[in-house]
């Protein structure tokens, strides 16, 4: 590289090491450096293999990473026999503004991001999120995170707003309409379009419509992210209309938490798989991300219940549920879904998390719920119970209808990056028995995918939770442990590093990582969090500059 072509965060971080040198050579009283990690294994994000370096840093920066930096008065991190990483990147993470504040600001802290080793998440994912971007991340701000954030403008939020919840095409005002809302999200720094096909009322847009709005983000930069119309029975043609947005769209897209769902599909990776290769082979900038479990968690409305039955709103679902032909028909569609799709043909497959109106129900499957109440456990009653308690005011719910081959055949895939479809704060602490994602997910991979099944080498997992994310995101000064770079780091032991949150007890932390810093504060040493909030929110149109 020559100074020509170098990025000016380069050139910036050649200088600052100059200047780090001067200083040493001129006895200063200043330390060289602030902070020294020193003779850990860095693994830089590339996916090179580990070599053993001092890592050292000068305010939010990298300054030098290089063996037996003078210490000087800096404070010294050891890492021996540890590996230094850069520090993880979350691209699907549900810290969007939410009622309950479990969220990035209601838990500023971020206790089950940072011991994993994440410094920096996107919200919004799934089509979800406030369509006011400049707003949201004002309040992040304001909140002061331990960790960076950044955001999506998500597309079913862009359509509630000017639809509703009605189940139709866009008139061509509607349109552009919505196409100006998310050309606002985009120039008030969203890193792209999130859609959530799946849900209700994203899942009421056409392609084309879907098309256009991902056009906007493109001409700003940013990606498309998709939580696909369908996981199950139809998720070939959901990946290939995944494919279409970008390839129309002119943008890249990426397939989020991919997963398949239901027995009667398992096995169907190698075909999505294949489509992504054929789509990259043709010029399709198409990606993937995924959690490392054999289960899912959303509503029970949103994952057992037909679309169709929710248009119009809870009223209108309510009003359904009363009327004995329709209620009929939504008990037929229910009852397919736990035989085949988020059940895979078991009530006790489906675990209630989380349900506000009986919080005893918590962590009970429906099949135990049936049996409580002596009823028998069969699909059919299981589907009635689901109808109560969506008039009862709903629950969360974990859905145990992955296989690990599947699971494992995607992780390997080099497109894929990992992301926790969890959120800082979801759950609170020690309530409610929700899905262990928010807490396991990048240590998970670690200790179970590295280190017991060997799934994947230690380098090539930073590589998907840092520099390929950070990549996909357009993040140019992180995700990479390289002078000049912000200091986002992470410090692990990779003999021991482990999830510890179960389905059954979800509220442990991982344990194993030693230290994280965030833009160069210590959030997290010894394994303790020393209250620093090193953390900023992060914009694509400011990324676009530097
Ligand atoms: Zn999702």
């Amino acid at each position: 590289m020559t100074p020509m072509n170098m990025r000016p965060s380069v050139i910036f971080g050649v200088i600052v090491a100059a200047l780090v040198l001067l200083q040493i050579d001129g006895r200063t009283q200043i330390p060289a450096f602030d902070i020294l990690v020193r003779n850990g294994r860095v693994i830089d994000g590339s996916g090179n293999p580990w070599f053993v370096a001092d890592v050292a840093i000068r305010g939010d920066m990298i300054a030098a990473v290089a063996p037996r930096l003078e210490p000087g008065a800096a404070r010294v991190i050891d890492a021996r026999g540890l590996v230094v990483a850069p520090g993880f990147i979350d691209v699907h993470s549900h810290s969007e503004a939410r009622e309950d504040g479990q969220d990035i600001i209601g838990n500023p802290a971020a206790e089950n991001n940072v011991r994993q080793g994440v410094t920096t998440i996107f919200a919004s994912p799934d089509g979800g999120g406030s369509v006011e971007v400049g707003a949201y991340l004002a309040k992040v701000s304001a909140a002061r995170p331990a960790i960076n954030v950044g955001t999506f403008i998500g597309h079913g939020s862009v359509r509630g707003l000017v639809i509703g919840q009605a189940n139709r095409p866009a008139t061509p005002e509607e349109l552009q309409r919505m196409r100006d809302v998310v050309r606002k999200g985009m120039q008030e720094g969203a890193f792209g379009l999130s859609t959530g096909l799946f849900y209700v009322p994203g899942n009421y847009a056409p392609l084309e419509e879907v098309i256009e709005l991902a056009r906007i983000a493109g001409e700003f930069g940013g990606i498309h992210q998709s939580h696909m119309r369908d996981e199950t029975s139809r998720v070939l043609d959901s990946v290939s209309e995944t494919i279409a947005i970008g390839e129309h769209g002119g943008l890249p897209t990426q397939v989020t938490h991919h997963k398949i769902i239901g027995k009667s599909n398992w096995g169907r990776s190698v075909e999505t798989l294949r489509m992504i290769d054929e789509a990259r082979a043709r010029g399709v900038d198409a990606t993937i991300d995924q959690y490392p479990y054999t289960a899912s968690s959303t509503s029970i409305q949103g994952g057992l219940v037909p679309q169709w039955a929710q248009e119009g709103g809870r009223d209108r679902l309510l009003e359904r549920l009363k009327d004995e032909g329709s209620r009929q028909k939504i008990l037929s569609e229910v009852s397919k879904a736990i035989e085949t799709d988020r059940g895979a043909g078991d009530p006790g497959n489906v675990v209630l998390a989380a349900c506000n109106w009986d919080p005893s129900l918590a962590g009970k499957s429906l099949a135990q719920v049936l049996r409580d109440r002596s009823r028998p456990a069969t699909v059919d009653q299981a589907a009635d119970l689901v109808l109560e308690i969506v008039q009862r005011g709903g629950c969360s719910a974990i859905y145990h209808a992955i296989s690990e081959d599947d699971l494992v055949r995607i992780m390997k895939h080099p497109v894929t990056m990992i992301a926790s479809d969890a959120s800082p704060g979801i759950p609170t602490f020690g309530k409610d028995v929700p899905h262990p994602r928010a807490y396991g997910t990048f240590a998970r991979v670690l200790g179970v995918y590295v280190r017991e099944k060997g799934v994947l080498t230690l380098e090539d997992a930073v590589r998907k939770m840092s520099a390929l994310p950070a990549q996909r995101m357009g993040i140019v000064d992180r995700g990479v442990l390289r002078p000049g770079l912000k200091a986002d780091l992470v410090v692990f032991d990779p003999a021991t590093v482990t999830d510890r949150a179960t389905f059954e007890r979800p509220h442990q932390y991982a344990e194993g990582i030693s230290a994280v810093l965030v833009n160069g504060q210590v959030v997290l040493e010894a394994g303790k969090l020393t209250g620093a909030r090193g953390g900023k929110t992060l914009r694509k149109t400011e990324s676009e500059k530097k």
